[in-house]
């Protein structure tokens, strides 16, 4: 019999001697390429990694690894026989990045994002992401930058219609998934919620995005009738499993009313004043260059 396909099977490198390996999951995020001045030194060009969690990444002479720490922030480490740039991690973090090069040209991943391209060499010639598929984008927000025990990094996104009329109400939410597979059920209602509200004129526009387990939604309306309106359609199929099953940790919702709405201010690019265009005009009061369209209020 054939061995079977192994979908699960781990990413497995090594370093030039080969006395140190280092397997990672196939899950990990990457290729990431960091262009830091400290990464330039080290790594005597861009440093490609894949970052994975430390827990997660199996070891084979880590004994050869000597960790030199680059920063106040990061050790790195090396083989102490080749020199072989093994990887980097943050002190007391709870990721790793593991040199891409360790896995040879087999390696099947793509470059995902640049970092650090404020410091990178003129002959080096990148832009900030790759081509990303959307759990790529998922994959590297959540593992990358690292959380502190302040701060929880993840992704959001923005989706309008357009719409450049003032919010009457906003609708601010927050949905805690149970774990990483009810996660990605939550995700799909909002991808299907989304498509019915750009649906409906009185939407303006949802900034929304995944911290950890934890969704949020900021939603903009220019009154709470066309809220309801497109409320009623796949987000009511939604609540219905919400309050019907075991789906969901912890839920809040909420809608406001504007207290005060400030004026919109854009630059003039001909004088560099900042131009109240809450009227949408498009002349500069100023120096009377034309003025960009007004964009929408959220
Ligand atoms: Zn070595
Ligand atoms: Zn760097
Ligand atoms: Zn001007």
């Amino acid at each position: 019999m054939s061995k079977p396909a192994e979908p699960n099977a781990t990413l497995g490198g090594a370093c030039h001697c080969g006395r140190v390996a280092v397997h990672v999951p196939p899950s990990s995020a990457g290729v990431v390429v960091c262009h830091c001045e400290d990464c330039q030194k080290l790594h005597g060009g861009p440093f490609a990694m894949l970052v994975a969690d430390r827990t997660d990444v199996r070891w084979e002479g880590e004994a050869d690894v000597q960790w030199y720490r680059s920063s106040p922030e990061n050790e790195r480490g090396f083989c102490v026989h080749c020199g072989s740039r093994i990887a980097k991690r943050p002190v007391g973090g709870t990721k790793i990045m593991v040199s891409a090069g360790l896995f040879g040209h087999a390696l099947p991943r793509t470059v995902v994002k640049n970092v650090w391209l404020e410091q990178k060499p003129a002959w080096v010639t990148a832009s900030r992401t790759g081509p990303l598929t959307p759990d790529e984008l998922v994959a590297l927000a959540l593992s990358e930058p690292i959380g502190s025990p302040t701060a929880e990094y993840g992704y959001s996104l923005r989706a309008s219609s357009g719409n450049k009329r003032p919010p009457g109400v906003i609708a601010l939410t927050w949905i805690a998934a149970a774990d990483a597979a009810e996660r990605e059920r939550i995700r799909a209602h909002s991808r299907q919620n989304v498509a019915d509200f750009v649906e409906e004129p009185g939407f303006i526009s949802i900034v929304t995005g995944f911290t950890g387990l934890r969704g949020f939604t900021v939603t903009a309306w220019e009154d709470e009738a066309s809220m309801k309106r497109a409320l009623s359609k796949h987000h009511a199929v939604a609540m219905k499993e919400l309050f019907g099953e075991r789906f969901v940790a912890s839920v809040w919702t909420s809608v406001w009313t504007p207290t005060r709405m400030n004026r919109l201010w854009v630059r003039c690019v001909g004088c560099g004043a900042l131009e109240d265009v809450s009227d949408d005009h498009r002349a500069c009061t100023k120096c009377e260059a034309a003025l960009p369209e007004r964009p929408a209020f959220w």
